[in-house]
């Protein structure tokens, strides 16, 4: 009888414990994820960044940390294309190929594959939007340089936003068409000016602010990668489906080049805005993963003095050009647990196509 009796209590708590646990895979998955990448941004440029705002930083909310290796197939110290190709496809390829393998394959990336399964898209740059880092998101080619073919790609994936500089490929190019018009013809609102393109809330848009690179943050860019990100997020924001966006803050590496700590850090704070405007969104969605990583140290920064009366940040650099330097990963949302750890950056792809729980076939 006692034997009976304990069987039966047995029996109860485990229903009991079964119905308490939550589900967990179903719960912990995204319906959208924002991939934001700071080009060349590693931890010295987040870190100064802070320094300039009070330690203030939007990136400081993120509780989920992970670091990434970002050699590419051919090279030690990556290049941009090779280290997007690896974040966007999950493929490590040689430096300065955009979207294709090693032996020149096309590789399908993270956006063409949320597109493919019903999900709005789009991409978010403050340099053109053909440039090595969005590239490799929506284009397969075998050169970084191959602008005018890069933006011919853009026709053959049905993204939904783009925002960036880089018109020039689009409408003054050597085949003479205007890709421009091509893309109106398939119901694209264009925008050469964010301010108007702000206005826009639904359909689909590209905007292109410049015909080359947009200006630096402190030579009149305004609020592109924010208000481009906040834009677009109200757009694709719309699809029950869900959706998956790029946000990149390029010119963090165009000042670490240039071993240019003013350039990096209102670089750095511009990219920051663009992030918290992505979390106040995710917070209030509840469905949103968050992501934001670095393609790549560039510089090889350290920061060896800062005066809080004057805001003086002393930095040292070991090169103008890029460093193998693992690079941070912060997640936040549904499924950010899985970027926590050290792997390799075709890891970031990996993890994003779980947490979405789609298949690469
Ligand atoms: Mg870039
Ligand atoms: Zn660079």
């Amino acid at each position: 009888m006692k034997r009976k009796m304990f069987f039966l209590y047995t029996l109860v708590a485990v229903f009991f414990i079964a119905s308490c646990t939550p589900h967990v895979e179903e719960e912990q998955r995204p319906k959208n994820i924002i991939l934001m990448i700071g080009d060349g941004m590693s931890f010295a440029h987040i870190q100064a960044a802070m320094l300039a705002s009070d330690n203030s930083a939007n990136m400081e909310e993120f509780k989920h940390i992970g670091f990434i290796k970002t050699s590419s197939a051919d090279a030690f110290v990556t290049d941009s294309g090779a280290a997007g190709t690896a974040l966007a496809t999950g493929v490590k390829t040689n430096s300065g190929v955009i979207g294709l393998d090693p032996d020149g394959n096309p590789v399908r990336s993270i956006l063409q594959i949320a597109d493919e399964n019903g999900l709005s898209t789009a991409l978010v740059a403050s340099s053109a939007i053909t440039h090595a880092t969005p590239a490799p998101f929506i284009a397969s080619q075998p050169h970084r340089g191959m602008g005018e073919a890069i933006a011919l790609d853009f026709l053959s994936t049905d993204i939904d936003v783009f925002i960036g500089g880089g018109r020039n490929h689009f409408d003054n190019r050597e085949d003479g068409r205007n890709l421009l018009e091509e893309l109106e013809a398939k119901g694209y609102q264009i925008f050469y000016d964010m301010e108007e393109a702000k206005q826009i809330t639904s359909g689909k848009l590209g905007v292109l602010v410049s015909p080359g690179s947009p200006p630096r943050y402190t030579e009149g860019r305004g609020d592109l990668l924010p208000d481009g990100t906040e834009t677009a997020i109200n757009i694709i924001s719309q699809n029950p489906s869900g959706f998956f966006m790029m946000v990149e803050g390029s010119q963090i590496d165009w000042g670490a080049h240039a071993n240019d700590i003013d350039y990096v850090v209102s670089e750095v704070l511009d990219f920051d805005r663009a992030v918290g405007r992505a979390l106040e969104f995710a917070k209030q969605d509840g469905e949103t993963l968050v992501i934001v990583t670095s393609d790549h140290d560039t510089g090889g920064m350290a920061i060896h003095d800062f005066d809080p009366e004057t805001g003086e940040i002393t930095a040292g650099w070991t090169t103008g050009g890029h460093t193998a330097l693992i690079q941070p990963v912060l997640a936040w949302g549904p499924g950010a647990d899985k970027f926590n750890g050290i792997y390799e950056n075709t890891g970031v792809f990996d993890r994003m196509l779980e947490a979405y729980g789609f298949s690469k076939n």
